[in-house]
Parts: C-alpha cells; sequence; structure tokens
C-alpha cells in the first residue's frame, strides 16, 4: 500500500500480478495501489479486502493500471489485495459520480464514497435460506392451490414457503405438506429476499388532455434511454404525480429501475399508497430512519437490479443502481435535498450529475420550480412542460391577506379577528383547519421582567425556545435542555420570567381557549418522529378525528385531505427575516405549498396570511398568485447583484473552541485568496466575519464567502488557497459550494 501519486524508480514486473488502484471509504482523496493476481475477477469496481497498516479495510477497485501508466512503484513493494466481495460491481456511472461529487464539493473522493457503501453489511456474503423448486414427482391430487404453486414455480426460480404463498396465494400449509410429499424440492439459497414487483400493465388514471400530452412527453424521454432534464411545473394538484407515474410505468416496461427523491420520505405514507394503488406494489424505500436489516436487503437489492423502483430520501442517489432508466426528484424546490453535514451537497444538483453518468432522463417536479432550475430552463439547458390547472375543476384556495397592524389580535394573541372568524365558520360546516407556524414550541425567547435578562443557550449563540408540556427550556441547535427556572438566574426575582413571542404550544393553547370543543393537535418534528407517527397522524386527520391542526413545515407537504379547507398563516413575515439571499424565494414557495393543503376536493379552500408588511412582494404575489412576475422580478434583483442563480458562490466556514485562533486563521485565509485571485470572473472574497451563529456547540465560527461569475468555478481557487494555508489542527473548516444555509 502507498499513495498511489508517491514516485518510484522503475518497476519491475516480477510476476504476472496487476498493479490496480483502489479506494476507500475513509476520509482521504488518493487511491492506494495494490496487487492481485486475479485481474478478471477483480474489475473496475469491485468490491475488494485489502490490507491497510495492520487491517483489512473493504474499498473498490478504481482503476487498472496499465503499463503505459507513469511507473510509479515497483511490484515488488505492493501488497496484495484480500478477498474479493461476491457483490455486483459497482457501475462505472456511479464511480464517475463520486469522482465528480468529490471534485466538485471538495469533500474528500473517500468520503463520497462512503457515503455510496453506507451498509458494510450488505458486501457480506449473504445468510443462506431454504427454498423450493418443483419436483419430478407429481402430486396425486391436484387441487388449483396446489397447480397455482407450481405455475408460480414453472420459470424455475427457487422461491421461499413465505414468496410462494404470496405469489401463489397459498397458505404456507399448502407449500409444506407440498413439499412433505416431496412434490417440490429444498434447495438453499441466498437470504435476500425477492422484493414485490410493481406492474406496469394495470390501468392507468384517465388523463385530461393536458395531462396526456406532458405524459406522452415523459414517457418519450424515457424511451429515448439518454440524458435529459425536464421542469414539470404545475400547481398543487394538477397531477404532476399522476403524470410522472406515466413516466415511472414506462421505465418499468423496459426493465430499467427507476428512483423517486422526496424530500421527507418517511411522511410519505399517502404516496406509497398511491404507488401501491397504481402499480399494485410497495416500492422499496430508503430513507435514514429505516431499520438495519432493511437497509441491508434494500441495498442489495437495488446492486442486484431486483429493487425496480425506490423512493427515497436524498441519500438514495448513491444507491448502487445498475440500471437506472428515471430519475425523479419531487418538490424539487425543497431545502431538504441540501446535504448540510458531512459531505455538503444538494441531492438535485447531483442527481442531475447522476442521470448525466447513467444516460437517463431526470423530471424535476414541483409547484413552485428554484429559481436555479427556472434558469437552466432559460439557459435552454433544461426542458420545461406544464400543468395549469387543478385537475377535476378543484379551485385552487383563495388567498387573502390579514393586515396585522389593521387588524391585531388582543395583547399577547397571535389569532386576528379576521381568523377566529375563518376558523369559526369552518369548524361550524363542519371542516377541517390548519394553523400554521415555522416555529417548534410554546415561545422562541424567555426574559425576565423585573432586569430584562434574555435566556440564552451556554453552548451556541441562541435563545432557549420554552417548551410547556415537557416544562423545559431547549436550544433548537444543540440540543441542550434546562428546567424552566421559576427566578431569573440573574437578578433572583421570583415569578418575573415571561414568554415572549408564539411557538405552536401557544398558538394550540389559544386557539383551544378560543375553540374549546375542537380537537386539536400539534404536529411538528417533536411529535412526529417518524413513518409510523406520520401515518397515525394522517388516518385520524382522514377519519375527522382531528379537526385542527397547528403545525410547522412538516404539515407543507404534500398530504392531502379532503375535508380541510382553510390554513390560517400566523405569522406569514417569520421567514422573510435576517439576510439569506433566498428568505423571499423559499418564503413563497413554503406558504404556497401550505396553502395548497386547503380545498383540494371539492370544496373551495381559503387561505388566510397574517403579515406585517402586506406589500411586501411575497405577499402580493401569493395573494395576487403572480407567481411569473414574482418570479422574475426575483430574478432579476439576483442578477443584478450577481447572486445565485446568476452568480456562483462558495462559503468556508472556520470553527474551533478558541476564538483567536479561529479569527487569525479565517484572515490568514481571506488574505491567502485577495493575494490570490483570478484575474477573470470577477471573483470576490467577502469576509471574514463572525457568523450569525456565532457560536455553535461551543464553537466560534467565522464565515468567508467566495463570489464570481455564472462562467467561471470557485473550486480550483479554493482549493489552491487551502493547500497555502497552514491552519492550526484545533480551527476545523467546512466548505460549503452553493450554499443554502448562511447562518
Ligand atoms: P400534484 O402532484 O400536481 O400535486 P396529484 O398528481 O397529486 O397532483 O393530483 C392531485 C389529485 O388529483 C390526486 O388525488 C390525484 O389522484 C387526482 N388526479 C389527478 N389527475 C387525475 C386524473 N387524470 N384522474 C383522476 N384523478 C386525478
Ligand atoms: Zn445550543
Amino acid at each position: 500500500m502507498a499513495p498511489s501519486d508517491a514516485t518510484s524508480s522503475l518497476p519491475t514486473l516480477t510476476d504476472s500480478a496487476v498493479r490496480i488502484t483502489v479506494l476507500l471509504p475513509l476520509g482521504i482523496d488518493t487511491v492506494y495501489d495494490y496487487l492481485t493476481a486475479d485481474a478478471a475477477n477483480a474489475p473496475e469496481g469491485a468490491f475488494v479486502r485489502v490490507p491497510l497498516a495492520s487491517r483489512m479495510v473493504t474499498g473498490v477497485v478504481w482503476r487498472h493500471v496499465t503499463d503505459e501508466d507513469e511507473p510509479r512503484l515497483t511490484h515488488d513493494k505492493l501488497k496484495h489485495i484480500g478477498e474479493i466481495l461476491p457483490v455486483p460491481v459497482m457501475t462505472k456511472s456511479l464511480r464517475k459520480l463520486i469522482d465528480w461529487v468529490a471534485e466538485y464539493t471538495l469533500a474528500k473522493r473517500g468520503a463520497v464514497l462512503r457515503m455510496a457503501m453506507s451498509v458494510p453489511e450488505a458486501l457480506e456474503p449473504p445468510m443462506m435460506r431454504v427454498a423450493y423448486l418443483a419436483s419430478d414427482l407429481v402430486p396425486e391430487r391436484l387441487t388449483p392451490e396446489r397447480k397455482r404453486v407450481f405455475e408460480v414455480l414453472s420459470d424455475g426460480q427457487p422461491l421461499s414457503a413465505a414468496e410462494l404463498s404470496r405469489e401463489a396465494k397459498v397458505s404456507t400449509g399448502v407449500v409444506r405438506a407440498l413439499a412433505k410429499a416431496s412434490a417440490l424440492r429444498t434447495v438453499s439459497i441466498p437470504a435476500w429476499p425477492v422484493p414485490e414487483q410493481p406492474d406496469w400493465h394495470l390501468p392507468r388514471a384517465d388523463l385530461s388532455t393536458d395531462q396526456q400530452l406532458v405524459a406522452h412527453r415523459l414517457m418519450d424521454q424515457v424511451m429515448a434511454e439518454k440524458f435529459s432534464v425536464t421542469l414539470l411545473d404545475g400547481v398543487t394538484g394538477s397531477g404532476k404525480t399522476e403524470v410522472y407515474f406515466e413516466a415511472v410505468a414506462k421505465a418499468l416496461e423496459l426493465e430499467r429501475q427507476v428512483l423517486v427523491m422526496l424530500p421527507e420520505i418517511a411522511l410519505s405514507t399517502q404516496w406509497l399508497e398511491r404507488f401501491r394503488a397504481r402499480f399494485g406494489a410497495t416500492p422499496m424505500v430508503w430513507h435514514s430512519e429505516l431499520g438495519q436489516r432493511a437497509r441491508r436487503e434494500t441495498w442489495r437489492a437495488v446492486a442486484e437490479n431486483k429493487a425496480r423502483i425506490v423512493v427515497g430520501a436524498r441519500s438514495s442517489l448513491w444507491l448502487p443502481f445498475v440500471e437506472l432508466g428515471l430519475i425523479v426528484v419531487d418538490e424539487e424546490h425543497d431545502g431538504a435535498f441540501k446535504q448540510e453535514d458531512g459531505v455538503i451537497y444538494h441531492a438535485r444538483d447531483m442527481a442531475v450529475m447522476r442521470a448525466r453518468f447513467a444516460a437517463c432522463p431526470l423530471i424535476l417536479c414541483s409547484a413552485t420550480p428554484s429559481l436555479e432550475s427556472l434558469a437552466n430552463v432559460k439557459a435552454g439547458r433544461y426542458e420545461s412542460l406544464h400543468l395549469r390547472d387543478r385537475h377535476g375543476g378543484a379551485q385552487l384556495p383563495n388567498i387573502e391577506i390579514v393586515d396585522m397592524r389593521r387588524d391585531p389580535p388582543p395583547r399577547g394573541e397571535w389569532i386576528s379577528p379576521p381568523l377566529r372568524e375563518a376558523l369559526t365558520e369552518c369548524f361550524a360546516a363542519g371542516q377541517q383547519a390548519v394553523l400554521f407556524l415555522n416555529r417548534r414550541g410554546y415561545a422562541p425567547l424567555t426574559l425576565c421582567r423585573a432586569c430584562g435578562h434574555r435566556l440564552e443557550c451556554p453552548n451556541c449563540s441562541a435563545w432557549l425556545v420554552a417548551h410547556r408540556f415537557t416544562k423545559t427550556l431547549n436550544c433548537h441547535h444543540c440540543g441542550y435542555i434546562q428546567r424552566s427556572p421559576d427566578a431569573c438566574p440573574e437578578c433572583e426575582a421570583e415569578g418575573r420570567m415571561a414568554a415572549c413571542g408564539p411557538g405552536v404550544e401557544r398558538v394550540a393553547e389559544e386557539a383551544a381557549a378560543l375553540f374549546p370543543d375542537i380537537k386539536s393537535e400539534i404536529v411538528t418534528s417533536d411529535t412526529v418522529a417518524g413513518p409510523e407517527d406520520a401515518a397515525n397522524f394522517v388516518a385520524r386527520i382522514e377519519k375527522c378525528e382531528i379537526n385542527l391542526v397547528i403545525g410547522t413545515q412538516i404539515i407543507a407537504k404534500g398530504h392531502h385531505f379532503p375535508l380541510l379547507t382553510l390554513v390560517g398563516v400566523v405569522d406569514a413575515d417569520l421567514g422573510l427575516a435576517g439576510g439569506d439571499l433566498r428568505a423571499a424565494e423559499r418564503t413563497y414557495q413554503l406558504l404556497h405549498q401550505v396553502g395548497g393543503r386547503a380545498g383540494r376536493a371539492h370544496h373551495a379552500g381559503r387561505m388566510l396570511l397574517q403579515t406585517f408588511i402586506p406589500d411586501h412582494p411575497v405577499m402580493v404575489a401569493l395573494s395576487s398568485g403572480e407567481r411569473d412576475l414574482f418570479l422574475t422580478r426575483e430574478t432579476e434583483a439576483r442578477e443584478l447583484h450577481g447572486q445565485p442563480p446568476a452568480g456562483r458562490l462558495a462559503a468556508v466556514i472556520l470553527s474551533g473552541q478558541n476564538e483567536a485562533s479561529v479569527a487569525d486563521t479565517a484572515l490568514a485565509l481571506a488574505r491567502i485568496a485577495r493575494n490570490n485571485l483570478p484575474a477573470e470572473g470577477g471573483m470576490e472574497v467577502l469576509g471574514p466575519a463572525p457568523a450569525p451563529l456565532a457560536l455553535l456547540r461551543g464553537h466560534y465560527r467565522y464565515r468567508l464567502l467566495v463570489k464570481c461569475s455564472r462562467a467561471h468555478l470557485p473550486q480550483p481557487w479554493l482549493r489552491h488557497w487551502l493547500n497555502v494555508l497552514d491552519a492550526p489542527s484545533r480551527v476545523s473548516l467546512r466548505i460549503d459550494v452553493d450554499p443554502y444555509s448562511f447562518n
């Protein structure tokens, strides 16, 4: 083992062994050189065990080094690889993606590989299990049930008792009785179960003319079997899902694999039900809450091309598809596609590269597309398809503005008179409502009325958020929790601590006082932790066991409730505070999506926006429905300031426990950068400055921002500066290319 870029004397070809490079899933960039005597069984992409120092590590054969390659190490200095794992090789397209993502994000290549090898157990030889095949012995009594068993087995594929019982629609008892009568023989096969197979033959919905046009275009792209990106832009409820299901069906028909990425897969029970209704099977799912066994089985089924379709969160991008025929990114504008820790990448953007390397089409879906995707449409890089109307004539919700300066709620309350009235009407009609407030807990700030002291997290520059149910003060950044004090920790005054501002718990308290007979429920990431909670919640709303939902953005996602007709946005201005360049775009997207929950079936919906800035372009765009005007203005503003998508940004975040050394290192980096700026591309270095979250988990944070034109890439320059920089080990650096968070 040696880094492959080390130089040495000429190679002496002492044996017939072939030199290969292996990439290991460690925090390193370089590949290591090894030898193999069995080159045919260790092709590029093979998973192999290799010696590293005193242990064995699993990695991937990255390249076979030929004699023409520049000589580096003599063979006798190289170690031989160990075991070659019996796993399908990693495809060239996934290996290219790993190289590309590392190059683009400046993450270590091994760290990117680690995401593609996130289930080490899936690489191990599987357990064996008992399966059945038809023997030559025909049983005396051939009941219809027994006949079905033989029909299922007629293709010669051995199946377990459970699989046979599922596919032949017989009890496992029937299978076992046949085995006992020696009409079935047992064989031992790997224990990976065969996933349920979706059936594209099943009847589809009757599509409208518009929907049909779009569906045909998407199916054509799937049939073309080459790279393309299409933005499917249509209002909530216009049938985008219905239409991309047709593209999915086409890919399944062509025996290709399909990846559908959703921002919050754990909360997508309704999506799974719809898929089941359309294709008669549940797709394999992939997200961070998935159990160990399901991870292993899914990863393996994807690698062996047994899983035809996976629906997953952003990490599903790294699954080992071998026959990828279509990728769909639903709600493409959603911030959840950006991974903010470890390898920092945007799964939507990287999905574009995955589709490119796999030569397959990609569909980006949204009712409120990102400016990035719209810019790509405008530049001719993406095709765009539109669905203009809600299906079946369902009306878009009527969006009304409540000017909080004119119609304020009583002091210390948050529900204005117009919103209260709308709620009263809604409940009187037996319908359901949502109060939306993107803030967990009871109150975002607690202060002492005697001395003005504000309760802050000891580890972060952030207020502690009061949670009433747990009677605690929580930091939403680091997880710090303390009991709510009775006395001020500063001046020791008793009973003077006051909660300021609303969180969902407080709005729920107020709603309960206003509507004592109404059943309400708070829905946040605190109360809905996983798929099971989400399914329960959805079922309770569908059965009308809940009339009022008070929730954060978790409720904005794709749920569809026929009786939900009113959405009240408690604080429409919330997302607009702070200097985030995407604040307006994001607020628009979020509020539009929340509004989409209202009035999807036979009832017209209403959304009330409580705002102190009714003239803000976001409020105007929402209430007038002038989306495109808003987007045009927003695009122009970004162009004017060279902000994304017109320009490129990359952030460097430096952090450490010693503030002075963090600040010094940040200054040193800025100096190096300013002394080494390229002549073209209008590259600028902004900062360093303390980050808005200047202290996080006890670490001081400084930020530097690099800005340049779209036509240039900041990465080579960043790499150069960071090579020159001599950063002390106690200062850690994170690079965020195309940042979405500016905390
Ligand atoms: P979107 O993805 O654009 O929000 P959906 O595909 O979820 O839209 O469609 C909204 C609702 O309308 C769903 O309940 C869907 O089943 C229904 N729907 C859409 N198109 C059709 C159609 N052609 N026939 C029957 N139902 C449809
Ligand atoms: Zn904290």
